[in-house]
């Protein structure tokens, strides 16, 4: 039955919403944590309280699904059509996870229906088409041997999620790894758990056996670092800050050596030069830093701008911002929401405070919108004067700060860009062809995107350099290597 977003928000106001564990003959304790919606920090449900219990049996009955083969030994065929099913039931309840994903983390719902749900959907049919069209290969030998290059299924698959885009980032991890033909088990973030419940009922109903595909709620500390830790999981998937994703190393170094794909944080450069046209530009620089209230990997937090057009850039974007409105994500005209949850919100206030300190100057936004109700609401936010030794320029926020620092030359303009741990996105703009192809070649980050912001799309894989994450891509035919080994079986003829 088919869930409006009206009705979605109706059971919020009740408070019942609810997201809890799916595995196979899973007992459940019971335990469950309080879920509040950022809009106005009101309880909307509960989420399970997993615990490594509950891991401990995911991990059991995903192993035993791989080893009988139920989902790895079906044809690439069979697996496809259900891969197919599951696409299109997600296309026809995507209303309502929208709106899930809304309530949940705050985000604008006509973002959650015009941008993320499409991309999910994408991403669902793209590797359900995808997955009986690859190939292996065959070795050059002579005519007493054969050398065969296949790709097999890791095995057990964890995908530990984060709250930014969560049916976005679900669909990332879980389209490939069970595309593959893998066994999944799926750890949602505890802030946003709602659409990647109901898209694990959706699969058992496209007809993904429970075996291959288990869902387990709760918090990091304890669901998480038990994925991490646990000795029968082959490799996990991680998107989250690069702190967290340090912890996920150490698990493995402490257990079964499992692969580690780690997809970070960032600390993105967008480089205007003079011969940008500003006009076309600005757009996409209030949507590399403010969309998605900057709760985005690749949120271009850093504008790198030449001096000579700094004043007149500023106005333009200082004009832009004024669009921008800031209230109830439900509203279908607001985009920007809330931060996610109260501890963000304060982190991100403390920027401010400690920017401003340290000398750099608002321009633009600043203000807390404490008169929309006890939600966590922060305006976009421009500071200049920003210099590489502030907090500002080093951190990654995750809210609506944008930092402006000014540069005299290309030479100075690439050094500010690569001046970061972070590698994962930057952007730059200008009309020089010859600039254009040294520079985007210069700045080190696993996307860079020219004249406009953009992560690419399903075709490209997308994924960064440094700190930023390494071991696998999310995106394009790359994700299945992610989630694939290879191995030879070489045939001698006697
Ligand atoms: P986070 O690192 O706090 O949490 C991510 C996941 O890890 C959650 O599921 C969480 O429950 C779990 N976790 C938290 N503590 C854990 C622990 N001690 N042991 C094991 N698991 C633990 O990240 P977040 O706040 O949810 O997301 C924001 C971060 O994610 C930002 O840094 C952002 O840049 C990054 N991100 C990166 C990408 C990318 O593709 N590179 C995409 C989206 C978000």
């Amino acid at each position: 039955m088919k869930i409006t977003k009206e009705q979605v928000f109706e059971r919020a106001k009740g408070g019942q919403l609810w997201a809890g564990c799916l595995i196979e003959n899973y007992q459940d304790s019971g335990a469950k944590l309080e879920n509040r919606t950022p809009i106005d920090d009101s309880v909307i449900g509960y989420i399970a309280d997993g615990q490594a219990a509950d891991v401990d049996a995911a991990v059991t009955v995903a192993r035993n699904t791989f080893i009988s083969g139920d989902w790895k030994n079906l044809s690439p065929q069979e697996r496809k059509q259900v891969m197919l099913r599951w696409a299109t039931l997600i296309e026809q309840h995507s209303e309502e996870l929208a709106a899930l994903d809304c309530v949940d983390a705050g985000k604008p719902i006509t973002e959650c229906l015009n941008t993320d749900m499409p991309a999910t959907i994408e991403t669902f049919y793209w590797y359900a088409e995808a997955l009986d069209k690859m190939f292996g290969k065959v070795a050059p030998t002579g005519q007493q041997e054969l050398g065969l290059i296949v790709h097999e299924p890791i095995g057990v698959v964890g995908a530990v999620l984060p709250w930014n885009f969560p049916a976005q980032m679900f669909a990332w991890k879980v389209a490939p790894a069970l595309a593959a033909g893998n066994s999944v088990i799926v750890k949602p973030a505890e802030l946003t758990s709602l659409s990647a419940y109901r898209m694990v009922e959706l699969a058992y109903e496209a007809g993904v056996p429970k075996g291959a595909l288990s869902l387990v709620c709760g918090l990091g500390e304890k669901v998480g670092e038990a994925i991490g830790r646990h000795a029968d999981i082959d490799i996990v998937s991680f998107t989250g800050s690069t702190e967290v994703g340090r912890l996920f190393l150490k698990y493995s170094a402490e257990s079964n050596l499992k692969e580690i794909v780690l997809e970070c944080g960032g600390k993105s450069p967008q480089v205007v030069f003079a011969d940008a046209d500003l006009d076309a530009a600005v757009p996409h620089i209030m949507a590399a830093a403010f969309w998605n209230m900057s709760e985005n990997c690749s949120c271009g937090s850093r504008l790198i701008v030449h001096e000579s057009i700094r004043q007149s850039l500023l106005d333009k974007l200082i004009a832009a911002s004024t669009s921008w409105k800031v209230g109830n994500p439900m509203d279908d005209s607001v985009s920007i929401g809330p931060m996610v949850e109260k501890a963000h919100f304060e982190k991100v206030k403390s920027f401010i405070d400690v920017s401003i300190k340290e000398g750099a100057k608002i321009v633009s936004g600043g203000k807390i919108h404490s008169e929309l109700g006890s939600g966590w609401y922060i305006e976009p936010t421009i500071f200049d004067n920003v210099t590489p030794e502030m907090s500002l320029f080093k951190n990654e926020v995750f809210g609506p700060l944008l930092a402006v620092s000014t540069f005299s030359t290309d030479e100075e303009a690439i050094a500010l860009a690569n001046d970061t741990h972070y590698g994962l996105a930057a952007s730059f703009y200008s009309q020089n062809v010859h600039r254009v192809m040294k520079v985007a070649r210069q700045i080190n980050a696993g996307t860079v995107s020219v004249n406009g912001f953009s992560e690419g799309n399903i075709t490209t894989p997308f994924g960064g350099f440094k700190q930023s994450g390494f071991g696998g891509k999310d995106n394009g035919l790359e994700a299945f290597e992610q989630y694939t080994q290879t191995k030879v079986i070489w045939i001698i003829n006697h």
